[in-house]
């Protein structure tokens, strides 16, 4: 049987063929529709060259044209290349001449031609009536009726991350990789079926979002049901209307939603709601423990990167949940911690760098075999840049990524620890602390906090509360309060940000 991920969506189209696949408010694909309008796709892209290994740029919020792209590519034999649809034009230029892109798919736009005309790469616009003009309408060609043919170590997506260093590198994810995490993440952590109701609001184009919600729900006939951005209020209405099953989004997105509800005044009915999954970046847990106690929901906490396609390790619904942990290695992957400091050297107190091995990990960064042996060494094992330590029960705990570990004067500081303080006082709805340049000690420590709506609480009462609480060397000198935090595409703080402004 081919291993081609595209498989899926014919099988799932055979098998629930009436039931819907994608929802975004009014408009509904149901799975046999998404299967017809992907082959159709295909047709037209095959008529304009596109086959086996060709790259195919898809840059498209969370709309049904997304997964009909998708999986029409993936169907040719094509690989996709997914992008965030924010980007400018020296970003996309890149994009599409580091993955020698073939074609763009996006909403048309200037900084879209501009970039494409630069890279010498045709655009495929997809207007505001969707796709319907390659699928029905004058453009369309003879559908592809076949799935073409790909061994399980053929690359299915490139995967943009910025990694821990540099400019991003292209993740090659292979067929394998893919349908092997969304297997396990549908079988063993999520109970996915038909009848449930996904909610897709964590973009599309991120690693998250592609397996974790697209693979899943196609691969056993679920529905999707779409917000284009993310939105809290939104989010909550949509998911009271649909009457979704599964959630899945970033700790941001929790902060967020509860923040809405608490300012409403009104708390959403999410009795149909049977599972909520955190990733992306570490769950505060007075953050989980609030947005549970609102919503009478419990959240699972998994961890994973781009390069792991993504699930890495994860709280199983059958175990034990551990508040502030990662959980256990899923199903095909193992975990170790290595030296944080240098290679060979043992972990340190415990905390060492995350190394993962297993069906999971990418074939290589795309074109650049130098930083892909960087990463992955001769037996196997991804470098993540992430530490942790680990219990007696083997449940994973981040401390922290190795460059956001904060170096005082020679003492390391691990900014998670202070946020978990800075998030249970009452006023704070979010905080980051970062590392900033000092002359003396190296690096001082500094917090950015976002009050709750209508809270109040000055800079040094937030200081003094987390001084009371730490070794001096610990607790930040100076807290900015500002309006919001800047976020990345899923919605992940970008400290980065915070340590140049
Ligand atoms: P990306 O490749 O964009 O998915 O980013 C991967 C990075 O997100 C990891 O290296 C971690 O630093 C971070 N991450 C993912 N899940 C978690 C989690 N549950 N807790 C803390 N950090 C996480």
């Amino acid at each position: 049987m081919s291993a081609n991920l595209a498989t899926n969506l014919t099988r799932t189209a055979e098998r629930h063929g009436d039931r819907p696949a994608i929802v975004l408010d009014d408009v509904r694909l149901s799975y046999t529709e998404l299967e017809a309008s992907a082959r159709q796709l295909a047709g037209w892209l095959r008529s304009r060259g596109i086959g086996v290994g060709d790259r195919v740029a898809l840059m498209l919020p969370n709309v049904p044209a997304f997964p009909v792209i998708y999986y029409a590519t993936l169907r040719l034999g094509g690989i996709v290349v997914p992008m965030n649809p924010l980007f400018k034009r020296r970003e996309i230029q890149y994009y599409l001449e580091d993955s020698g892109a073939s074609l763009l798919v996006a909403l048309p736009g200037d900084e879209v031609t501009a970039a494409a005309e630069a890279a010498g790469v045709p655009v495929l616009a997809v207007g505001p009536e969707g796709l319907s003009s390659y699928v029905h309408g004058e453009e369309a060609t003879d559908p592809v009726e076949e799935v073409v043919e790909r061994a399980g170590d053929d690359t299915a997506v490139i995967l943009y991350t910025s990694g821990t260093t540099g400019r991003p590198k292209g993740a090659e994810l292979t067929h394998d990789n893919l349908q092997t995490n969304q297997a396990t993440t549908t079988e063993t952590l999520l109970h996915l079926g038909p009848e449930d109701v996904v909610m897709g609001c964590l973009p599309l184009f991120h690693v998250f979002g592609m397996t974790c919600a697209l693979n899943t729900a196609v691969s056993t006939g679920a529905a999707l049901t779409l917000i284009p951005r993310f939105e809290p209020a939104r989010a909550l209405e949509i998911m009271e209307r649909d009457r979704v099953t599964v959630f899945e989004g970033v700790p941001t997105m929790y902060g967020a939603m509860l923040a809405s509800a608490t300012s409403a005044g009104r708390v959403p009915d999410l009795s149909t709601l049977r599972t909520a999954v955190s990733g992306g970046a570490s769950l505060p847990v007075e953050l989980m423990r609030r947005f549970e106690e609102t919503f009478g929901c419990q959240i699972l906490e998994g961890y994973g990167l781009s390069e792991t396609s993504p699930v890495a390790s994860f709280n199983h619904p059958d175990r034990e949940r551990k508040a502030g942990s990662i959980g256990i290695p899923v199903r095909g992957v193992e975990m170790k911690l290595a030296g944080a400091v240098g290679e060979g050297e043992e972990p340190e107190g415990g905390i060492g760098e995350i190394c993962i091995r297993g069906e999971n990990i990418m074939k290589g960064y795309w074109g650049k075999p130098e930083a892909t042996a960087e990463a992955i060494d001769a037996d196997g094992w991804f470098h993540s840049g992430d530490l942790a330590r680990v219990d007696e029960d083997g449940y994973y705990f981040i401390v922290d990524r190795k460059k956001d570990m904060i170096n005082r004067g020679g003492l390391n500081v691990y900014p998670r620890e202070i946020e978990e303080l800075l998030y249970e006082h009452p006023a704070v709805a979010e905080a980051a602390v970062v590392g900033v340049p000092h002359p003396e000690l190296g690096e001082e420590v500094s917090a950015y906090v976002v009050l709750a709506p209508g809270a109040q609480a000055t800079e040094e009462e937030l200081i003094e509360h987390v001084r009371s609480q730490v070794a001096p060397y610990k607790y930040p000198r100076t807290v900015h309060l500002i309006e919001e935090l800047p976020k990345g595409a899923t919605g992940k703080i970008l400290k980065r940000e915070l340590r140049t402004s």
